[in-house]
């Protein structure tokens, strides 16, 4: 009872303290994507975490963390949360949806109470482990324990935790339906279930598990759905899970973000690899991810880029788990520069010194490019990606150019142009980007680069 006094109290001094903003959270919030240091002269600057009346353990790990002002997505959704609404949040990869989510979440958990009382879960192993680093940081101090379940470890250990003290667990939906078959962990006081990266949740291949998820949670709940892309289909099927929910969308269907630049290579699969060691070797490249869209692939490439680059790793399913946290644990700590990867490393994955994403084969579908991409540019920094074309690609490519709002910078040849120009005369849609490549390729034309497909 005190807890929730406590809440409303703090809800009441965030909204007073910000008297001019919103009061109660409309329906449907549709915020427009704003650019960097640019703030609509209309709007005042963004919130700080001072403002929210969060506990002083909470502001003080906020402010460890680096964190001053909220980005959009953490200032649209607090109150939102914290008035226990359900709630359908889109926002772009990379732009805080993690802390968003943590901080209320956090803040609501009571450490007097040793039982499960949120549930967050998530479509990799990797992702819970990096939510529950965010959250450790966050509520550590104030006691709140979080721990993440997923299968590949140890079934025996994660029974012992979660029997111990576990306030916030993280799962992936296998490893939680066993545990939940085991009768392990206990849903009972859970106030708050979160589905990160909703859309690959909701999706053929998860749904019958998340489904059975919810199905064991019977009594009132919160449930908050975050994610960065999100279909009309999927969005038809969040109503199943979500009560009188509140959307807050910062994108527009077609939106990417803005921080990075996209690059195109028209080439012939076997002159791929002399393009990407090329490409590599002038570019400044901080961190690199190279996405194949099958393990053999991953694993052929990486033989053979062996022979050029010495830090070069690669990831992929077929790693055994411990193998896998350390890569990405190596990968995060920049200790490796270069890393092949399946779509393992495509979702959600916080990499912050990722410059570049090649997508060796084209992504499966539009959403699959957003989110390789954006493990790249992330809190607006800057990113380039590279994508590799082949013929068979092309109908992929225009339908990804028709759904996606930006601006595509062809290195060499564009095969979508019909007008006969001369290849090294071609203007991108909008000007800038392509300036660089310009530049860098005077000594030799694209037109005449050793790299270009005989289509
Ligand atoms: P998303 O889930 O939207 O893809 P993340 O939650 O992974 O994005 O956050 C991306 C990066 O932004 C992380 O490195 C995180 O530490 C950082 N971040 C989150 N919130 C803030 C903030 N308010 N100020 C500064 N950095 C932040
Ligand atoms: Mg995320």
């Amino acid at each position: 009872m005190i807890h929730i006094l406590l809440r409303v109290f703090q809800y009441a001094k965030a909204l007073f303290t910000r008297k001019k903003r919103s009061h109660e959270p409309p329906q449907t919030r549709h915020v427009s994507r704003q650019k960097k240091g640019k703030p609509d002269k209309k709007q005042k600057g963004p919130m700080t975490f001072q403002e929210l009346g969060l506990s002083s353990e909470g502001l003080a790990a906020v402010e460890r963390m680096g964190y001053g002002e909220m980005t959009p997505i953490q200032e649209a959704t607090y109150p939102i949360i914290t008035a226990g609404r359900d709630l359908c949040a889109l926002a772009e990869t990379g732009s805080g949806k993690t802390a968003a989510c943590a901080i209320p979440l956090v803040q609501a958990i009571d450490t007097s109470e040793n039982a499960i009382q949120a549930l967050i879960i998530v479509p990799t192993r990797e992702l819970a482990i990096q939510y529950v680093e965010e959250i450790d940081k966050i509520g550590s101090d104030m006691g709140v324990v979080a721990f993440a379940a997923f299968g590949g470890f140890s079934k025996d250990i994660q029974i012992a935790k979660i029997k111990h003290k576990v306030h916030v667990l993280v799962a992936t939906p296998g490893r939680l339906i066993d545990l939940l078959y085991d009768g392990v962990v206990r849903l009972s006081q859970v106030r708050c279930v979160v589905l990160d990266e909703a859309d690959q949740l909701l999706m053929e291949g998860f749904l019958e598990d998340i489904d059975l998820i919810m199905s064991c949670i019977l009594h009132e709940h919160q449930t908050l759905l975050f994610a960065a892309t999100m279909d009309d289909e999927v969005t038809g099927l969040t109503k199943k899970y979500l009560r009188d929910p509140v959307h807050v969308t910062l994108l527009t269907e077609r939106a990417v973000p803005v921080s990075i630049e996209h690059y195109f290579s028209y080439i012939h699969p076997k002159q791929k690899e002399a393009e990407l060691i090329s490409y590599l070797t002038r570019e400044k490249v901080n961190q690199t991810i190279i996405f194949c869209n099958a393990r053999h692939k991953v694993d052929r490439l990486f033989r053979d880029m062996k022979k050029t680059f010495r830090d070069i790793e690669y990831i992929h399913a077929g790693l055994s788990q411990n193998k896998r946290s350390s890569l990405f644990r190596q990968f995060k700590s920049k200790k490796i520069q270069y890393l092949i990867a399946t779509d393992v490393a495509g979702r959600g994955l916080d990499f912050t010194h990722v410059s570049h994403v090649i997508n060796w084969d084209l992504p499966f579908d539009t959403s699959q490019y957003t989110h390789r991409t954006g493990r790249s540019g992330r809190m607006g920094r800057k990113g380039t990606a590279l994508t590799f074309v082949s013929k068979s690609d092309l109908p992929k490519i225009r339908e990804l150019f028709r759904k996606k709002e930006f601006t595509p910078h062809w290195i060499g040849r564009n095969p979508l142009e019909v007008t006969g120009r001369p290849h090294d005369k071609q203007t991108p849609k909008k000007t800038g980007g392509s300036r660089r490549y310009r530049g860098k390729r005077r000594s030799k034309p694209p037109g005449k680069s050793s790299t270009q497909p005989s289509p």
